[in-house]
């Protein structure tokens, strides 16, 4: 049987530490940024703002109507960058094209709290909180998307791990994962990593959240096929998605305290 790596665990031990980080800060505050009404931007909203609650991050919403112009939403944006109480942001994406994106990016950088990308410095997170070593280990990260994929592998380059980078075009899928030693699932397949493609001794992060057959919330992975043959394991829920809101709070907090020279 697999180790479980709850992700619970992982966000506590964040949490307590940025507590009293935060103690010491003139009150950071994170601007969420968020167009329109779209249900999984808002349950990561929801769940962002409780964990920055409980730290003591303080919140300011902007929240624009799906029919904003390109100038509303290049103001308010320009007003978030220009407001010295506000330390980070969180900025919804995608934004409606791809040119737009690119000019909100460049206006928040400085603020920008998903860089590097909270839910792959998570998967990072949890593998140092279960001691699992990266250095010099072989890696498979599956999936290459901006947001999770292709950081999670420079996250593991630069702590030399060995990484292959797979895609929806890769041949021999399962030989390549059976390979590895550790396995970070971004692919959004429910269910799809299943027996064939594990070996004993493995480590996987499961970073997918889909839905099964019966609606149920689901990864990449087939928890309860693979979880009898490796040896740690994250589940979905409860895994990867359960440390992303704490990396947020850890980037605001790291923001406001370079702003304070600590
Ligand atoms: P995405 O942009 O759709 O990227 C999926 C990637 O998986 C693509 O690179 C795709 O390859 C690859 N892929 C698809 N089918 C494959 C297959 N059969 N074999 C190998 N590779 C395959 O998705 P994303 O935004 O990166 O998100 C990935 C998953 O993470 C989703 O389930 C999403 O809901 C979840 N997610 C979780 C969190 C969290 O906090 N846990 C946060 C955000 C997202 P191509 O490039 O060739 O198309």
């Amino acid at each position: 049987m697999a180790e479980i790596l709850k992700g619970s665990n992982v966000a506590n031990f964040l949490t307590e530490d940025l507590i009293s980080r935060c103690k010491k800060l003139n009150s950071p505050t994170l601007a969420i940024f968020r167009i329109g009404e779209n249900s999984s931007d808002i349950s990561y909203e929801t769940g962002a703002s409780k964990r920055c609650e409980k730290i003591g991050i303080n919140i300011k919403k902007f929240i624009l109507p799906e029919n904003s112009s390109n100038d509303e939403i290049l103001n308010t944006l320009t007003e978030i960058k220009n407001d010295n109480s506000i330390h980070g942001c969180l900025m919804f994406r995608p934004l409606k094209d791809k040119a737009l994106e690119k000019i909100a990016c460049e206006i928040i950088a400085e603020k920008d709290s998903d860089i590097p990308p909270c839910t792959a410095q998570a998967c990072i997170e949890i593998l140092d909180f279960y001691g699992v070593e990266i250095e010099g280990k072989n890696a498979v990260v599956l999936g290459r998307s901006e947001i999770i994929g292709k950081p999670v592998a420079m996250l593991l380059l630069n702590r030399n791990a060995t990484v292959t980078i797979c895609h929806s075009k890769t041949k021999n899928l399962p030989e390549i994962c059976k390979r590895s030693d550790i396995i970070i699932s971004a692919m959004g397949k429910a269910k799809f990593i299943d027996s064939k493609f594990v070996s004993e001794g493995q480590v996987i992060i499961d970073v997918g959240i889909n839905f099964d057959e019966n609606n149920k919330l689901c990864g990449d992975v087939n928890f309860d096929d693979v979880e009898k043959i490796v040896s740690k394991i994250t589940p979905v829920p409860g895994g990867v998605g359960a440390v992303t809101t704490s990396v947020l709070a850890k980037h605001v907090i790291e923001a406001a305290e370079r702003r304070m020279n600590l």
